[in-house]
């Protein structure tokens, strides 16, 4: 793959991150124990303002609603609501704008942020296709291994 293939495809990677977010029912997102006031055993669920508080109208409302086992969790999925994940997959993708290949068709190409001191691929954009490192698709080119 060239360089500029391999940028493009991290960054498609994090697209479609940003636009599943983006899909997703707003946050935020909160925890609470759906078993409170009942003698049964805490029941974690995740879920966000609209399924406490329903329109009441025919309208559709908008909810999530999760079930997990365990408090630690629920609250792991509710830190990581629809917004937290837009804004550290535009965060991503403003990295990798940074960190794109110069002198993409040559043989030494080098980062465009770091100038001819970095080759290309440089360790911010290995960083930033680290999370998808277990997609049957990682190419092995961005394996950290070969830096
Ligand atoms: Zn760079």
């Amino acid at each position: 793959m060239t360089p500029t293939e391999l940028h493009t495809l991290v960054r498609g990677w994090w697209e479609e991150m940003r636009d599943t977010a983006r899909a997703a029912t707003p946050g935020p997102w909160a925890v609470f124990d759906a078993n409170e006031g009942t003698s049964s055993p805490a029941g974690w669920m995740v879920a966000n303002d609209a399924f406490h508080n329903p329109s009441g109208d025919d309208a559709p409302w908008i909810a999530v609603e999760i079930h997990t086992g365990g408090v630690e969790d629920a609250d792991h999925i509710a830190a990581f609501d629809p917004s937290f994940a837009i804004a550290a997959c535009e965060a991503a993708l403003e990295r990798l704008d940074r960190h794109k290949p110069l002198m993409a068709d040559t043989r030494r190409p080098r980062c465009w942020y770091s100038g001819d001191e970095w080759r290309w691929p440089c360790v911010e954009f290995l960083s930033d296709a680290a999370p998808f490192r277990t997609r049957p698709d990682f190419p092995e080119e961005l394996s950290r291994d070969r830096t």
